[in-house]
């Protein structure tokens, strides 16, 4: 019998199978797709502490960015620039794999063309149904990680509850002739949200935006705009989906049980970025089943402790920021302008930046400075804040 089996072969997926195989466990990896690296609608931005702390093969990274240009819906432009990188953007396709190729290994199997669809408990197992190439069959081990990404009808199956809210982006490769840094747009092609457009490789990057309505038919808006700015060559592109998780579901464990990465609503509720968020969930999780295994006690009683340590670490950054976007989104345009001028007119940017209060990853720092600020604040109508604004604990 398998110790481990991990539903998902994306980045969590994989990060969690090889610490548990590196610790000797017997852990093997379902994938549905044929291959790792299937996702091909994620823009890859990743922080510079991302890359440190996972050690990233600097062969997935197609380019470093140390500059982002925001603009507001009247084209009020925020630059927000330090010397050094600060984010890199990957390869998905590469990172995945590579992701993939450190788990084996260190020991994980990986089976391919195999989709779960069901997950059951049996005293002292747990047993997956595995479904392809027109088969199926059942497989059983004494825990199961569901590192499946944002799929809320499979969270209702596995007994963790659907995520309570999300939202749908959408992005495609574009030709981006003179494009060289972040750009983040606010306005009318993404209400409530924001655009993207991100230089990757040479002459080429990402155009997005994430929306909660007709993120398509916006995107082809916002791509005809673009192209006729000059901004991309063509808006005769492909476009494609993803749902993005903003709050995590009902509970992100359970009997014999774990979930990680999106699955567990791991993400930055500002921006949708789940990779490094879903990264260092992983290792918990890794650390708290290989202890919980050795105790041979894998009750969802005894697996709580992983969502208090996760939430520990990530709570506070996925509670403000679910905070703010529900705020963002209350906000009119107006008032988003007004927000830029009195950032740039009061060089908050710059105090900010100074301050280190602008992180790529740690969201909840700049809110709550920002909102020290009492013309940022009368502008937003804002009378009481639900959390403390100082004492950030990460
Ligand atoms: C438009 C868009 C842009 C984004 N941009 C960024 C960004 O710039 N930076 C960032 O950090 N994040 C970004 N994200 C989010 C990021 O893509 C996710 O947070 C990340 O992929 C989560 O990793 P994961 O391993 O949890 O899930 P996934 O990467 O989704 O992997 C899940 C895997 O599980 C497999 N699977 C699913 N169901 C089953 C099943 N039943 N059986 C077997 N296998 C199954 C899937 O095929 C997949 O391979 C973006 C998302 C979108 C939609």
């Amino acid at each position: 019998m398998y110790d481990v089996i991990v539903i998902g072969g994306g980045p969590t997926g994989s990060h969690v199978a090889r610490r548990l195989a590196e610790k000797d466990c017997k852990v093997l990896v379902f994938e549905r797709k044929a291959e790792v690296g299937g996702k091909d609608c994620c823009t890859g931005i990743i922080s510079q502490e991302c890359v440190n702390s996972f050690d990233i093969d600097s062969r997935v990274i197609l380019r470093e960015l140390n500059t982002a240009t925001l603009f507001s819906p009247s084209g009020n432009m925020l630059r927000l620039y330090r010397k050094e990188p600060q984010a890199a953007v990957i390869d998905r396709y590469a990172f995945d794999t590579s992701m993939a190729e450190r788990a084996k290994k260190a020991g994980a199997e990986y089976h391919f063309n195999s989709r779960i669809t069901d997950i059951s408990v049996a005293g002292d197992r747990a047993i997956v149904n595995v479904s392809g190439k027109g088969k199926s069959h059942q497989v059983t081990a004494k825990a199961v990680v569901v590192a499946s990404g944002f799929n809320p009808g499979f969270n209702e199956r596995a007994g963790l509850g659907a995520s309570k809210d999300y939202v749908v982006g959408t992005q495609a490769e574009v030709e981006t002739p003179v494009l060289e840094e972040i750009e983040v747009y606010f306005g009318d092609m993404a209400p409530g949200f924001f655009g993207w457009l991100v230089p990757t490789a040479q002459g080429m990057g990402r155009a997005g935006l994430l929306s909660r309505m007709e993120p398509g038919a916006r995107l082809k808006k916002w791509l005809h705009l673009l192209a006729e700015r000059g901004k991309i060559a063509s808006a005769d592109v492909k476009l494609s989906y993803g749902g993005i998780p903003l709050k995590p579901p009902l509970h992100t464990y359970g009997e014999r049980m774990i979930a990680v990465g999106d699955a567990a609503g791991q993400v930055k509720p500002t921006t949708g970025g789940g990779i490094y968020f879903g990264l260092l969930a992983a290792d918990i999780a890794a650390a708290i089943l290989y202890q919980a295994l050795a105790d041979n006690d894998l009750s969802a009683k005894r697996l709580a402790s992983y969502e208090r340590a996760w939430r520990k670490k990530l709570g506070r950054e996925l509670r403000i920021g679910y905070w703010a976007r529900k705020l963002f989104e209350r906000m009119s345009e107006k008032q988003i302008d007004r927000i830029f001028e009195i950032i740039k007119s009061s060089g908050i940017d710059e105090a900010l930046l100074k301050a280190k209060d602008i992180s790529f990853d740690w969201h909840s720092r700049a809110i709550t400075s920002l909102l020290k600020y009492q013309m940022i604040t009368r502008t937003l109508k804002l009378i009481k804040l639900p959390f403390r604004s100082i004492s950030i604990d990460r």
